[in-house]
């Protein structure tokens, strides 16, 4: 496969995500919120440029790299495809995990990701909420997990689009009963989960760091429940309700701000 086809495939996988994640917020949604699409993706048009010029199949390269040189677990013996796949779709969400908490306990790190924390209006589009720093810092721990774990191709793929649509669907203004919540909050982060991540208070802000498994949540005490019915009022004291592309590109030169 080129790293053409890898840009096709990731692309066609990324928009059906995204239209899926808007069609169950369409028919299930939370609450009456207009959204902040224009400022979220103008953000996500920078990123997609500035991403794809840096490095746009470069997890494509390490992987391809990784499997001709014997590079990583995965690579060391005869592991059927499946299970690869499997492997690395938890062991890339395990290392998301540790990534989002290190960007809330270091203070740089949260200078950036505090532009997508910023966003009031909890919906899809908070998915594409990104700073271009914060992205482009975990670019390189990305690619890192990619060739320690000797990922393959398929497994870099299956993940980027289970991890977007996970990515999209927890920041949905989506309602779930009680019961199909706390049933798929057993094995996934759902939205309510996510949502108290988001919230103004800072007790509930510091919980919820998964993407894809909410397992990672319970085993290293970061879970906090929560359900659909509680609202929950999202964004960050101090940084303004209705910021534009251009003043989130800002946040992290303005200071640092936190739940309250
Ligand atoms: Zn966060």
């Amino acid at each position: 496969m080129t790293e053409f086809e890898f840009q096709v495939i990731k692309s066609v996988g990324f928009v059906t995500a995204l239209i899926l994640a808007v069609a169950i917020q369409r028919f299930r949604p939370h609450r009456t919120l207009a959204g902040s699409w224009r400022a979220n993706t103008g953000l996500w048009a920078t990123n997609a440029l500035l991403l794809g010029l840096v490095c746009g199949g470069c997890a494509c390269a390490v992987s391809l790299w990784a499997s001709r040189g014997g590079v990583g677990l995965l690579n060391r013996g005869e592991v059927p495809s499946a299970v690869a796949i499997a492997l690395s779709v938890i062991g890339l969400d395990l290392v998301s995990y540790f990534w989002h908490r290190a960007n809330h306990l270091v203070p740089f790190l949260w200078r950036f990701h505090q532009a997508h924390h910023s966003d009031a209006q909890y919906t899809v589009t908070t998915a594409l909420r990104f700073h271009p720093g914060e992205l482009l810092l975990a670019l390189p721990v990305r690619l890192l997990a990619v060739a320690a774990l000797g990922v393959p191709l398929l497994g870099v793929i299956v993940f980027e689009v289970v991890f977007a649509f996970a990515n999209f669907w927890e920041h949905g203004n989506i309602d779930l009963s009680h019961r199909v919540e706390q049933g798929l909050a057993r094995v996934v982060i759902t939205p309510a989960l996510h949502r108290r991540h988001h919230s103004l208070e800072t007790r509930l802000l510091n919980s919820n760091y998964g993407t894809i498994f909410s397992c990672w949540d319970r085993f290293f005490r970061s879970f906090g429940e929560n359900r659909s019915s509680t609202r929950i009022e999202t964004g960050l004291p101090g940084v303004g309700a209705s910021l534009g592309t251009m003043a989130i590109l800002g946040l992290p030169a303005r200071g640092v701000f936190r739940g309250r």
